[in-house]
């Protein structure tokens, strides 16, 4: 079932999204070669905390963090680690979910570390513009396959390919929301958006094959072939006004 929110549930998430918003642009500020992803990982737990927010990734499904930190063929949910130490050329995504007066967030960022490859440089570049892609069609009467859709082919077109494995979610009162938001699919096919409702749309883009497998940790989801992967994520409420990207200010 979908959950529509409220114009005063929506000022509620709001808060939360500016919040994870500011925390990532001051991860990306400290990312640099030498540091670990355990230093992001306790700089945020402890900006978290200030700001009398709760980690929304912390202990849900038992996961250990309240970071996920994957670096270059990792996709998704890679756990901070003392060992895992950046270098230049490194792409590295930082995905984080906040609960603020029992609503969430969640939002990712692609980070380069030092200089990256200008192949990379584009598959993080196409991944962040099919995320806005997408999030153009989250506009009342369209379909949720309008926005995977959009999403699909603006990366298939730079020759990347979309990640099946992993999709987005409707997001409110739990983390993860009925329905979910697929990074490929058909125009007009799905649910139809309606206002109220908020989608956390977050492309998941790899550079080579779409295949994912995880690793021994039971978390980690890497790329099948090795190639490196791209990943950004805003919430977005459906509104009269059109796409409003809650987690941006
Ligand atoms: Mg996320
Ligand atoms: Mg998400």
């Amino acid at each position: 079932m979908i959950v529509c929110k409220s114009p005063l549930e929506l000022e509620k998430m709001r808060r939360g999204g500016l919040l994870v918003w500011e925390l990532l642009q001051e991860l990306k500020s400290q990312v640099k070669p030498g540091i670990s992803t355990l230093d992001l990982e306790q700089a945020a737990a402890e900006r978290i905390r200030k700001q009398g927010a709760r980690p929304a990734f912390l202990g849900l499904y038992d996961y250990p963090c309240v970071l996920c930190t994957s670096v270059n063929e990792e996709i998704v949910h890679g756990i901070p680690s003392r060992k895992k130490i950046l270098k230049a050329g490194d792409v590295l995504k930082i995905d984080v979910g906040v609960e603020v007066e029992g609503y969430y967030s969640d939002s990712a960022i692609s980070v380069p570390v030092g200089g990256i490859s200008p192949e990379l440089e584009k598959l993080v570049k196409v991944t962040e513009e099919a995320l806005f892609q997408g999030i153009d069609h989250a506009r009342i009467g369209n379909f949720l396959g309008d926005i995977s859709a959009a999403v699909q082919q603006h990366v298939e077109s730079h020759g990347f390919s979309v990640v099946r494995d992993f999709v987005g979610h409707g997001i409110g009162t739990r983390l993860h929301e009925d329905p979910k938001v697929p990074n490929f699919g058909e125009p007009g096919q799905g649910a139809r958006l309606k206002e109220g409702m908020v989608l956390a749309i977050e492309p998941m883009v790899n550079a080579g094959k779409p295949g994912s497998r995880v690793l021994g940790d039971r978390w980690t989801a890497v790329t099948v072939d090795g190639s490196c992967s791209a990943h950004f994520e805003h919430c977005v409420a459906i509104t009269n006004n059109g796409p409003w990207v809650l987690t941006r200010p």
